[in-house]
């Protein structure tokens, strides 16, 4: 059973926006984050016909202030951590220095984190609250074509297609340590522990792309008579765009806006054309007169 669906990635819709907005440094971070996600997706949809004789819980993307961990699979005999990695090429760990590099055809070489010590880190931190029942972890390497070249000997890293098998060896190999109350019970203890972080940019507003963006030839688009429009494309936005512009004011800026923050970062000149506008938007606010201030809403 599936307590904690993946939710859409604030940190990718961060830094789409931060690319969209001008930011093109944050680019390669955002093609990382994006194949992260594909292979979490990927590796999710192996659960779906899995039939455990078991009850489970499935939590993705569990979140505290310190650790990010891509699924934890509990059942009443071990909790099971999996650390999952998209990447294509050839991999190996170094036993030694514990370096974790692949190489490509062309025969370039990366380092990256290491899954194995990032998947530790997550064990001991749940093992400081959780004494009732083993944890152990895996590493999952969602692209079929990833080549496992050189790991630790007994090192639990395996491809997708084989989390099935690996978690029936685990079940097999492992007695109940908890009744279904007391899971859970643990199920709701795991729960309280997260939180969730809103992830930080480290860039310069001031630097930042304005306005509405046309979706066809992202030039600023204008506003006039109560609609922002494409000179270019003769495109009228019905308010996705200016909806979209918003969430990257959120994302990149802040979730308060006041009208001259609205009118600088949007482009409208009349402070009661913006005040008409903030009132059909139906945003939130606090305060009064110069110092009211907007909440924007956001959901990923
Ligand atoms: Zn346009």
């Amino acid at each position: 059973m599936i307590v904690l669906p993946r939710e859409k990635s604030v940190r990718e819709a961060m830094l789409t926006a931060a690319v969209c907005r001008g930011f093109f440094e944050y680019k390669n971070e955002l093609i990382r984050v994006q194949q992260g996600l594909v292979g979490e997706y990927y590796v999710d949809r192996q659960w779906d016909d899995m039939q455990l004789n078991t009850p489970y819980f499935l939590l993705h993307d569990f979140q505290t202030s310190k650790h990010q961990i891509d699924t934890i699979f509990l059942c009443p005999k071990f909790l099971l951590i999996l650390e999952i990695k998209n990447i294509t090429g050839i991999i190996e760990i170094d036993n030694t220095t514990h370096q974790f590099t692949r190489k490509l055809k062309d025969g370039s070489v990366q380092g990256f984190r290491n899954p194995l010590n990032q998947a530790q880190r997550h064990q001991r931190m749940l093992e400081q609250y959780i004494r009732t029942l083993p944890i152990v972890y895996v590493v999952v390497l969602a692209h079929p074509k990833t080549i496992i070249e050189r790991i630790p000997p007994n090192a639990p890293i395996i491809h997708s297609s084989g989390l099935e098998s690996y978690v029936r060896d685990l079940l097999a190999s492992h007695h109940p340590c908890l009744t279904n109350d007391q899971l859970e019970q643990l199920l709701q203890q795991l729960l309280q522990m997260r939180v969730s972080v809103k992830p930080k940019l480290n860039i310069d507003a001031s630097l930042m792309r304005r306005g509405v963006l046309c979706n066809q030839c992202a030039a600023q688009m204008y506003y006039k008579h109560g609609n922002f429009i494409c000179l270019d494309c003769i495109l009228k936005d019905d308010g996705t765009l200016l909806q979209q512009a918003l969430s990257d004011y959120y994302l990149l800026v802040d979730e308060w806006i006041s009208n001259e923050q609205f009118r600088t970062f949007l482009g409208i000149n009349s402070i009661h054309a913006a005040k008409r506008l903030l009132k059909k938007l139906e945003l939130p606010y606090v305060g009064e007169k110069r110092f009211r201030k907007y909440r924007i809403l956001w959901k990923c």
